[in-house]
């Protein structure tokens, strides 16, 4: 049936009013974004500050966050903390037990670079990107709890923009990285 341009005004109004249009990725990146569960994981002294997080203080929770004791039921790991060669494997390990879609944020200095060890000790890992994909780093010794917010924050925006095919083919190119390299 076709309808005169009033009627029509009226039928997109309508809809425009009692019905949400959205897109299967916007869907899913908006349920994903908003329940990122952590591993709890912390190796050294920044999961002080991570630890203070949890606490009614920073309400964490707010954010959807719930910590998990699983990598199986967790799909995002900050790394708290120095890394040494000998975690190395453990790390690696506890990352690939985490289901897809999964994300990685490397707090504090130690974490990024090496730190204070990065000079001249021969067990510290230079960088936990040599070992697993960060997505968000946070800089500082240690960084302070707000600054575990801002990267949250800036991780929901980035899950926020994701398209289900850009991140599966990412995972694809990722897992192929591992099976070559691990
Ligand atoms: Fe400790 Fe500073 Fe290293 Fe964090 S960055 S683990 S606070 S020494």
């Amino acid at each position: 049936k076709i309808l005169n341009p009033i009627a029509r005004t009226k039928v997109t109004q309508d809809l425009s009013e009692n019905v949400i249009l959205t897109t299967v990725d916007d869907l899913h990146n908006w349920a994903r974004l908003s329940s990122l569960w952590p591993m709890l994981y912390g190796t050294a002294c920044c999961f002080i500050e991570f630890a203070a997080m949890l606490g009614s203080r920073f309400d964490f929770d707010r954010f959807g966050l719930v910590p998990r004791s699983s990598p199986r039921q967790a799909d995002l790991i900050i790394t708290a903390g120095t890394i040494t060669m000998k975690m190395a494997p453990a790390l690696v390990r506890l990352y690939e037990e985490m289901p897809e879609p999964k994300y990685v944020i490397a707090m504090g200095a130690c974490t990024i670079t090496g730190g204070m060890f990065s000079v001249d000790s021969p067990s510290a890992v230079r960088g936990v990107d040599k070992l697993i994909p960060v997505d968000v780093y946070i800089p500082g010794c240690p960084p302070r709890p707000e600054a575990i917010m801002d990267a949250i924050i800036k991780l929901r925006k980035k899950v926020a923009n994701e398209s289900i095919q850009e991140r599966a083919a990412l995972m694809e190119q990722t897992h192929r990285y591992y099976s070559t390299t691990h």
